[in-house]
């Protein structure tokens, strides 16, 4: 091989667009945020990016959320919120609420992260790693009906009760109260915000009076005005993607944020009766070409959507022809004149055309918030 081909193939390496790449259009999350904002009409808004910011990035997603004026940034795990005070997003606190046994919060402490807080050895936690002068902040999560975590009825007069203390003695101060929904129906949801209004009312006889109240998730958020008390905790909407089936990110005014896509990696020209893919669940009716895509389910595409779900290459849709594998799939485009190196958008904003996320989780029987998140480490996310 000659040096001038060396220095060629290495040209158009460094050029070459990425195997597998995300999109992340920051400003959509910062334009999603604005507008729900508004919508909700709150005084705080929770910017919620757990799970690396739902597969788009927590740092990217946590900083377009708060120049679209977001009040805090949560997340589910500790760790997650320390990874993002580490990163440097201190304009707004950071709150975690999901917790382990024995956890510690020390460091939580340190970083002036807040705590939800959802047990009484929680709670206890907490206390330990105030300080005086240096109290952490704290959300009491209260369980009003969806089974999951925080405190029970039961246990919210003790709960108030050494909370109240707590903070006289200056090692926590009780900046929160909150609950979530479970979306079964509006009526459910209504008796979840009747059992919330008594646990705020039981915490205010504890002489506690935190600022932020908060229930709604973005589909009370949007549609539940009686759920939004104080602060909304809005994850889902942040990214531009719906909650209701039926209801489209456009219906809400929102820019679904995250771009799936991929190069063609190879095309082959077959004759009928060409089986592709594992277990030949497609056969090729007549001569055709096959363009094969670099993503699998690895990479977060659902083996469940073979044969189901769409791609858009070149203005035409196609759906995935036979199985998805863990690292590729296989598109057939007929006489279309494909070629390896042309772009397949999985999904995006189906403004631009694209399949959209709600696509591929009904193709997947999933919802689009799997969709998204489960995008695997091997997809470069590039913030637009
Ligand atoms: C994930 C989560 C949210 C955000 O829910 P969306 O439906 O994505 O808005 C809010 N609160 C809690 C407790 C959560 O776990």
């Amino acid at each position: 091989m000659s040096g001038a081909r060396v220095g060629d193939a290495a040209m158009s390496e460094a050029s070459a667009p990425p195997t597998r790449e995300a999109l992340i259009d920051a400003a959509a999350i910062t334009a999603n945020v604005r507008h729900l904002r508004e919508v909700a009409g709150t005084a705080e808004f929770i910017a919620v990016v757990k799970a690396d910011g739902y597969g788009h990035g927590a740092p990217v997603a946590a900083r377009a959320a708060i120049a679209g004026g977001a009040t805090r940034i949560g997340t589910a795990d500790l760790d997650e919120a320390l990874a993002l005070a580490r990163a440097g997003i201190d304009e707004v606190p950071l709150l975690a609420w999901l917790h382990t046994p024995g956890r510690c919060f020390e460091e939580a402490a340190a970083a002036g992260v807040e705590i939800g807080i959802g047990s009484w050895e929680q709670l206890e936690a907490a206390g330990a790693a105030g300080r005086d002068g240096r109290p952490v902040g704290v959300h009491l999560k209260l369980e009003t009906g969806l089974g999951r975590g925080g405190a029970a009825p039961a246990d919210w007069p003790a709960l108030f009760a050494r909370a109240s203390a707590l903070e006289d003695a200056g090692r926590v101060r009780v900046v929160g109260v909150f609950s979530h929904l479970s979306g079964t129906s509006r009526e459910d949801d209504l008796a979840q915000v009747g059992a919330f209004e008594r646990g705020i009312e039981m915490a205010r006889r504890a002489r506690l009076d935190p600022p932020l109240r908060h229930l709604a998730a973005t589909a009370a958020a949007v549609s539940l005005p009686e759920a939004r008390f104080t602060a909304v905790r809005v994850g889902l909407g942040i990214y531009g993607l719906s909650p209701f089936a039926g209801v489209s990110s456009v219906d809400l005014g929102l820019r679904p944020a995250m771009t799936l896509r991929a190069p063609v990696a190879a095309v082959r020209r077959v004759e009928a009766g060409q089986g592709v893919s594992y277990g030949y669940d497609h056969r090729t009716t007549g001569a055709t070409t096959l363009a094969l895509v670099p993503l699998g389910y690895a990479d977060g595409i659902p083996r469940h959507a073979s044969g189901r779900a769409p791609v858009l290459l070149g203005g035409h849709r196609y759906t995935i022809a036979g199985r998805v594998a863990m690292d590729q799939f296989v598109i057939d485009v007929g006489d279309r004149p494909v070629r390896a190196g042309d772009l397949v958008t999985v999904f995006g904003d189906p403004v631009s055309g694209a399949p959209s996320a709600e696509e591929w989780a009904d193709a997947a029987d999933t919802i689009n918030y799997e969709i998204v998140t489960r995008i695997g480490a091997r997809v470069a996310r590039r913030a637009l």
